[in-house]
């Protein structure tokens, strides 16, 4: 089996623009990995294996961040049911991305740090003299993690035109964006459901800020609040400054003491990039909240 998101696949990608034919495959795969139809990767030799991932990339990364959300655990899916059946093609991507792997009768062993520095939740395993061991199952979900969080942190760029045209069409395809007027799940926004998928080192704190006010606009008791904030910490890439839980939470209580429901403190800040991003989404954090409650 190849995987189209390993190293050896980026050694083969080409930097080229998608023929018709491709961007057309590519739109019926995203579009049934969305609706998880997909049973499998598309069947291709290496290097179209690859540049269909490539596209699929570009296509997705121009769709709002629900469909993103939706194709990047459907894609994983697929991913962990190759890793669950082909232990040869599954160790070789673990050790690309754990150089330290070892087998340990039954099981593995990954190095605490390389595993931490990954950002994995250490509930899965349990640690032994620095070293973590994994069951093959736990590596299984420790690679779809990955691959979801690699599908999520796609940059958003200016696509070319077949491409924006791709994007657009599977978005209005597959994705319905709020009835304008219907009442607005704040912590279901494209904006806040990107925050929600991690912020970079220096935008962590305006993300908390976003999320905490979603949190308190949608009426989530503190409890649950403070779930949404520490998932919130995981998802964040860490930096060479962290950005702890306590951090996250303080910013959740500065929130919730305040009663602050509206994102217009946000004008200015790096949320306000990621929310210029999304489509049809109601939020207006320039102007007075008219006809939409809760915001
Ligand atoms: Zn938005």
């Amino acid at each position: 089996m190849f995987l189209p998101f390993t190293q050896k696949a980026r050694e083969v990608a080409l930097h080229e623009m998608p023929d018709s034919q491709r961007i057309e495959s590519c739109k019926t795969f995203i579009a049934s990995v969305v609706r998880e139809e997909a049973r499998e990767f598309l069947h291709l030799n290496p290097e179209d294996a690859v540049k269909c991932y490539a596209t699929c990339n570009a296509i997705i990364s121009g769709c709002p961040f629900p469909l993103q959300s939706r194709f990047s655990k459907g894609y994983a899916r697929l991913a962990l049911n190759v890793f669950r059946n082909d232990a040869e093609t599954t160790l070789d991507y673990a050790k690309e991305l754990f150089p330290s792997l070892l087998a340990e009768g039954e099981d593995f062993s990954i190095n605490l740090f390389e595993f931490l520095n990954s950002e994995q939740d250490p509930s899965l395993s349990q640690v032994r003299s620095g070293k973590v061991i994994l069951a093959y199952e736990d590596i299984c979900y420790v690679l779809s993690n990955l691959v979801v969080r690699k599908l999520m942190s796609l940059p958003s760029i200016d696509l070319p035109s077949p491409l924006k045209t791709a994007a657009e069409s599977l978005t209005a395809e597959l994705y319905q964006p709020p009835a304008p007027g219907s009442k607005v799940n704040s912590l279901s926004l494209q904006c806040v459901e990107k925050v929600k998928s991690g912020m970079p080192e220096g935008q962590r704190y305006y993300g908390s800020l976003a999320l905490a006010i979603a949190c308190h606009a949608d009426g989530l008791n503190k409890k649950d609040a403070e779930g949404v904030m520490l998932l919130y910490v995981k998802a964040c890439q860490k930096g060479s400054n962290s950005f702890t839980d306590r951090e996250a939470i303080a910013c959740m209580d500065w929130v919730y003491t305040r009663g602050i429901s509206s994102f217009r403190s946000l004008r200015g800040t790096p949320f306000e990039a990621i929310h210029s991003k999304c489509i049809g989404c109601p939020l207006r954090l320039g102007e007075r909240q008219v006809g939409i409650r809760k915001l």
